[in-house]
């Protein structure tokens, strides 16, 4: 049995997701104590919670101390099952997060799987559901794993009632890849999202995000939403490279001002505009899986996070790889190799 600190390092969800990822995909069982202990909400909340279910329900393992607020879980996997399945996490809990812990799985199956998530798909803290089609699907469809995801309706934060559909086919074996450098720019835009917001919020943001970065007004795009889908408004950045795709998003919120959520989604998109990385903090996070699964490859980042240095130590516990953080030349770097 693997035991597991989740107060280690960075203390947050993302080391009882990584675990029941490779728990499932390796077989073998854990135990992890001080879940999300530091996190303002220790424990499992709502969204950790249906990870663990939708991980029950996908290889038929066993597990104790499932319950809200629980800070202690023991995770027995079965065998991974290829097929259909629903989950509703009830509120705005992210949809994105629990298919990440469960894609990677469904990769493993031994038929083609779909996963259809209720609850929120535009949540500060998680990935919005543009930056897995955008940013992550497309690199993993280079290491030769094809996920489709489809957006059918949003779901802002705290509402939710968002809905996202996963269709996964099998990949026997993932291929180690490298991104060194993010290649030459082919597009740049950022999208202002608004549900049930006034529009001029979202024409407020997008004249703050042309003034900072001088973009030209055919790359700052109002999407309105229908009213029901809210309230919700969400300011996207997105930027086409050559060998990588970033997203970087900011959330309104009743107190913040256009200028404030405008400054946010500037403040990161210049960081990485700044650097020559080929991917930035988040994407970094959310590519070592799937590399370690594959057994080799890197990239160039543009911050080494506290949670991506704790990821790298759940995923050495459950796999034979081993993660190196170094910086050369101004420039920061992740490889894994096996061990
Ligand atoms: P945790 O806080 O440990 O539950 O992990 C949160 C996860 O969400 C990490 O994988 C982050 O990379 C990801 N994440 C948080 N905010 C964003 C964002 N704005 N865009 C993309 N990914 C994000």
């Amino acid at each position: 049995m693997i035991e597991l600190d989740g107060a280690a390092g960075e203390g947050g969800g993302q080391i009882l997701r990584s675990a029941l990822t490779l728990a499932m995909i390796t077989g073998q069982p854990f135990r992890i104590r001080n879940i999300r202990a530091n996190r303002t909400k220790p424990g499992l909340m709502r969204q950790h919670l249906v990870a663990v279910e939708a991980a029950l329900q996908v290889c038929g393992g066993e597990a104790a101390g499932a319950a809200l607020g629980s800070q202690d879980l023991t995770f027995v996997p079965g065998p991974v099952k290829g097929g259909d399945y629903a989950f509703a996490i009830g509120t705005a809990g992210s949809c994105t997060l629990v298919l990440q812990a469960v894609l990677p799985v469904l990769l493993k199956a031994d038929k083609p799987s779909t996963l259809r998530l209720a609850g929120g798909t535009h949540n500060p803290m998680a990935p919005p559901v543009q930056f897995l089609q955008r940013a992550w699907c497309p690199r993993l469809a280079e290491m030769g794993a094809h996920i489709d995801i489809r957006l059918e309706r949003f779901g802002f934060y705290p509402a939710g009632g968002g809905v996202v559909e996963a269709r996964v086919e099998p990949c026997t074996e993932l291929r180690p890849r490298t991104w060194m450098g993010r290649g030459e720019r082919r597009a740049a835009y950022a999208e202002a999202f608004v549900a049930g917001v006034p529009e001029r919020v979202a024409l407020r943001e997008l004249e703050c995000v042309g003034q900072a970065l001088h973009w030209h007004e055919d790359q700052l795009l109002v999407r309105s939403l229908p009213a029901n889908q809210g309230p919700g408004n969400a300011l996207m950045l997105t930027l086409e490279y050559d060998h990588a795709t970033e997203v970087f998003t900011a959330f309104g919120e009743k107190s913040f001002s256009s200028e404030r959520v405008a400054h946010q989604a500037v403040q990161r998109t210049r960081q990485y505009l700044e650097s020559r990385a080929a991917f930035a903090e988040y994407l970094a996070d959310q590519m070592m899986l799937p590399l370690a699964l594959a057994g080799g490859g890197g990239f160039t980042l543009d911050e080494v996070s506290m949670h991506a240095r704790t990821n790298a130590q759940v995923i050495e516990t459950f796999l034979p790889v081993c993660f190196a953080f170094d910086r050369q030349d101004g420039i920061d770097s992740c490889t894994v190799a096996g061990r």
